[in-house]
């Protein structure tokens, strides 16, 4: 079985370079000629140089990307679907109020003795 993967929109390939971008390693790489990417594959998908950028960065980097971004979710949400994330549980919190009771004071009168 072989898989084929949608063809990347150009719009998004500006977005896919400032990614290499944020994640290249050295300033200096004659591989790319300090671009940080080879160039595109087949898919339109950028191609990171691997000798100057972190990849897997990369990689990270896009899957965020196309998990914010529904067109791309739509494309590629089968590729990129991550396999377990556990977001954080939305705990709903009761807060119960009680009224305080009312307290009433008793005044005692307290019996005088005249003596005269
Ligand atoms: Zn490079």
């Amino acid at each position: 079985m072989s898989e084929k993967i949608p063809r990347l929109p150009d719009e998004h390939l500006g977005r896919a370079r400032e990614i290499v971008a944020e994640k290249r390693t050295k300033q200096k790489c004659k591989v790319c000629y300090d671009r940080g990417y080879i160039g595109t594959n087949q898919d339109n998908m950028l191609v990171p140089c691997s000798k100057c950028v972190d990849v897997e960065g990369v990689m990270e980097g896009w899957r965020a990307y196309v998990a914010e971004t529904p067109a791309l979710k739509e494309l590629y949400g089968d590729y990129f679907e991550e396999e377990e994330e556990e977001e954080g549980t939305d705990e709903g919190e009761d807060k119960g109020e009680g009224e305080g009771e009312g307290e009433s004071e008793d005044e005692g009168e307290s019996e005088k003795s005249d003596k005269g």
